[in-house]
């Protein structure tokens, strides 16, 4: 195999050897459905779903797992707060299942409509709460949790190298991170359980050896991933701020019970970017959705070749004038790959660089630079489209099944047109010439064809 990874916790690049040949086994941390999913979120599944592709690519059957969190995820990483999952129920009047039915669905269309495959199981929080249980009671019964009047709580001070994945500092912390500590024994312990607050009636809890109460965030992932992939599987994805926190409890839970974490390759991806820098957050309310675009006239599918353009471990910050860039590039690929004739193979020597580029680390903006090179390329036709077809499966923007969109051409363009054609045959060129401006004015462009003059819509 010569595909490469960049492995977040060995911080190097490592040639990928699955544990059973032919399958991988890929575990990526999902959403928290209490509101709609931001273009920053949808980054981190796009580049999920590259890399599905690339393995598949190389021959891997992938099992590929998301889960749902609908419970548990607080306002605070610290365990302090809110769940998010009430609060988004308070803020839209509806209860926290229904919103959690909601979210997951407006989820998956944005899943759909990015071209972004779903994974071969959806695993939900509230699905798996004995599962979760029988975790964390694995986690006490070995000696690492402690009980405080608002929960159970891993000891992280029992485990050596707690914080590898984020080389966190000896005292377990990022450098000028603050956490509460409360009742907690180290700022980096976390809940495993939360207690419902007395008098107080959470719309999810569940009793538990413990108490009645609902458990805490990052236990959801160890016992899914393991119930579904087995204590030791190959990939665990996720975005960039998982690392110090989300990922690292993961890995701390793992320890506690088998010794070493849940995988053996564990990847990140960088944040999209506000045009200051500001990075786009969920709770910050002020967020871009796919939705946005599409009311902009922007293609979700010009979003993936944005984000294509983009190493997906380098930071990719959003603007306008870059979304509208990618439609219009997107728009001219589609357009040359149609020009072509099917029924062509895949140019071997093609193929090779292209996967060779995927293979270092998804190298995407190699990939699709590849692409461009081999349109422009003295390549037979049909081998061009065939090659481009076979590239599309990594991809993912669906250039065999676009069609160019049906456009009305308006009656006033209509008789410019016609207009243009009768001076063009009286030989009245400046007047042919005058009509032409006109017709761009009006926002078409006219291309003669053996056909006769055809409007096509400008770009806006
Ligand atoms: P959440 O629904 O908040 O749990 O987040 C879902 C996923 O989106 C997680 O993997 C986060 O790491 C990721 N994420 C959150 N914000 C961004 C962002 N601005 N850019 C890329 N990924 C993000
Ligand atoms: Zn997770």
């Amino acid at each position: 195999m010569d595909l490469k990874l960049y492995d977040t916790h060995a911080r190097t690049l490592r040639p990928f050897q699955p544990l059973e040949p032919g399958k991988v086994g890929l575990y990526a941390c999902g959403p928290t459905v209490y509101d709609y999913a931001h273009i920053g979120n949808l980054r981190t599944y796009l580049f999920g779903d590259t890399l599905r592709r690339v393995l598949e690519l190389n021959g891997l059957a992938v099992h590929h797992v998301v889960n749902i969190t609908d419970v548990g995820h607080l306002t605070s990483d610290g365990d302090t707060g809110e769940d998010k999952m009430e609060k988004g129920a308070r803020r839209t009047g509806r209860s926290a299942w229904e919103i959690a039915a909601y979210y997951t669905a407006a989820f998956r269309a944005d899943l759909a409509r990015l071209g972004i495959r779903e994974p071969a199981l959806w695993a939900r929080a509230t699905d798996h709460i004995p599962e979760q249980i029988a975790f964390i009671d694995e986690i006490a019964r070995r000696g690492y949790a402690y009980t405080t009047a608002d929960g159970v709580y891993f000891d992280t001070g029992k485990l050596e190298d707690y914080g590898h994945l984020a080389r966190l500092n000896s005292a377990g912390q990022r450098a000028g991170h603050r956490v509460e500590l409360g009742e907690k024994r180290a700022p980096t312990d976390f809940a495993l359980w939360k207690f419902s607050r007395t008098g107080e009636r959470r719309q999810m809890e569940w009793d538990s050896p413990w108490g009645r109460g609902f458990p805490g965030w990052h236990i959801e992932c160890s016992a899914m991933s393991r119930k579904y992939l087995g204590a030791l599987f190959d990939i665990h994805i996720g975005g960039e701020d998982h690392i110090p926190v989300h990922h690292t409890n993961e890995i701390a839970q793992h320890q506690a019970c088998h010794g070493h974490g849940p995988a053996r390759y564990w990847l990140h991806g960088a944040f999209l970017q506000l045009d200051g820098g500001d990075k786009m957050s969920k709770s910050s309310g002020d967020f871009l959705r796919l939705a946005t675009l599409e009311e902009r006239g922007v293609d979700p599918l010009a979003y993936r070749y944005l984000a294509l353009t983009a190493h997906y471990r380098s930071p990719l910050a959003f603007s306008w004038p870059a979304l509208q860039a990618a439609q219009t590039a997107l728009n001219r690929l589609r357009q040359a790959y149609h020009a072509l004739p099917a029924g062509g193979a895949a140019d071997p020597a093609w193929r090779a660089g292209m996967l060779g580029e995927l293979n270092e680390d998804l190298n995407t903006p190699r990939a699709l630079a590849l692409a461009w090179e081999l349109i422009k390329s003295p390549l037979e036709g049909s081998a061009k489209r065939a090659t481009l077809d076979w590239l599309d499966g990594a991809l993912g923007l669906g250039l065999e099944n676009w069609r160019p969109a049906e456009v009305e051409v308006p009656e006033a363009v209509r008789e410019l047109i016609a207009a243009r054609q009768q001076a063009r045959a009286d030989e009245r060129w400046k007047d042919a010439d005058a009509l032409r401006a006109a017709i761009a004015q009006a926002g078409f462009a006219v291309r003669d064809t053996a056909e006769g003059p055809v409007a096509e819509p400008l770009p806006a």
